[in-house]
């Protein structure tokens, strides 16, 4: 008989892992407290890239997981298609640095002068002398993928439950069989957490303790123009892109990805020095604010992502670059979860870097 899965969070993380397992004919649930993509997933930029990176295994994790993006794209009908990306987020020797970095590593990147940045972007005010051009990089409408891969899992057998907080694991002989929730118990044979900043809460109980920073972000959405912007930008003090509406999209906070910052000024603010940075990238057109999302980033105590077995009958994915990287996370972890072996992307990721003494096990 098939496993049945029981997956926790039906943010792009949980909702591609439902479509791979139900694809492959798992038995699989998706328990979700709020709504699909309530959490970071519904205010995310959606940078899908690699030349953001903390650790050499991180930049090959994020790198194939811009493969996975194409995969996930053909099976569910929604190409993967990349703009590219200009990127002069950092200036002088950083630059250079930065430069020669993903030139070892092979990353596939253009070095642009200003004619050449002008000629791609010629609404952008002072082109800057020089910049990276990332042609494998793309913005993901995350939303729309997340609903997309729930609607394939559901059409595989799944089923999803939403509006229904699970409150805590069911723990028996140290194997966890299930979930508890104002509605009764629900059994698994593996129940897999993908419920981003709330997992700390889920698993203390368990003497558990993950390290989560705070890392709250927001994004300013104008309303739609018409075609300003054809890649995205990533410049020193503001990173944006145009959706396919025409809405700019633009993260609150410059270099958002590396952001350190654990509070947030008051929204007001934050639209109107977001505006007059947008507004000064682009002086002819005529910008004017939709809406200020704003989500807790789940970035896990040291930045990296924790993904893989926690206790038998128990596993987890929680991940900053969720938008990068969940469709590959959602294999690397069907594959372990189904007995394939443990995936050698995934090893330096796993979660019993922080919980000593816990001997973690695969199901
Ligand atoms: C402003 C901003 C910009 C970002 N930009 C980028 C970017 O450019 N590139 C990139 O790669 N990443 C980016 N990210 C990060 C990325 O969006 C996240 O890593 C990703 O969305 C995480 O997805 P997830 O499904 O793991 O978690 P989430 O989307 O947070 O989903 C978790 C889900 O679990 C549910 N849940 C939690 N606890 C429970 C419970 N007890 N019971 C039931 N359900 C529960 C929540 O309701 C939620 O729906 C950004 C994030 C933000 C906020």
């Amino acid at each position: 008989m098939q496993p049945r899965f029981l997956i926790i969070g039906a943010g792009i993380t949980g909702a591609v892992l439902a479509h791979r397992l139900a694809r492959d004919g798992a038995s699989v649930t998706v328990v979700e407290a709020v709504a699909p993509t309530s959490g970071a997933s519904g205010r995310s930029f959606g940078w899908v890239n690699a030349s953001f990176f903390l650790t050499e295994a991180h930049f090959h994790l994020r790198l194939a997981a811009m493969a996975a993006h194409r995969s996930l794209g053909e099976e569910l009908s929604r190409p993967y298609q990349p703009e590219g990306c200009i990127w002069f987020e950092e200036t002088g020797e950083a630059f250079d640095r930065r430069h020669a970095a993903l030139a070892a590593l092979d990353y596939p990147l253009r070095l642009l002068d200003r004619a050449a940045i002008a000629a791609l972007e010629p609404r952008m005010a002072d082109p800057p002398p020089r910049a990276l051009f990332f042609p494998l990089e793309a913005a993901q409408d995350l939303v729309g993928l997340a609903q997309a891969a729930l609607a394939s899992a559901s059409s595989h057998g799944a089923h999803m439950i939403c509006g229904l907080a699970v409150e805590g694991l069911v723990a028996n002989d140290g194997r966890i069989t299930g979930i508890r929730t104002a509605a009764g118990e629900i059994s698994a044979d593996h129940v897999v957490l993908c419920t981003g900043t709330g997992t700390p809460a889920l698993l203390a109980p368990l003497g558990l303790q993950l390290p989560m920073l705070r890392r709250p972000g927001a994004l300013l959405v104008t309303r739609p123009l018409p075609p300003l912007l054809h890649h995205i930008l990533a410049t020193p003090d503001q990173e944006v892109r145009q959706d396919p509406e025409g809405r700019l999209v633009a993260p609150a906070s410059a270099h958002h990805q590396g952001d350190a910052a654990e509070g947030l000024p008051p929204p007001q603010e934050m639209e109107q020095a977001t505006l007059m940075r947008l507004r000064h990238l682009f002086p002819n057109a005529f910008i004017r604010p939709d809406r200020l999302l704003m989500a807790e980033r789940p970035v896990p105590g040291d930045g990296l992502p924790v993904i893989g077995a926690v206790l038998p009958g128990l596993s987890m994915a929680v991940m900053h670059s969720g938008a990068t990287l969940a469709p590959l996370v959602a294999d690397l972890l069907a594959l372990e979860m189904g007995g394939q072996g443990d995936q050698p992307l995934l090893a330096p990721f796993r979660p019993a870097r922080f919980f000593a003494g816990i001997e973690t096990a695969p199901a």
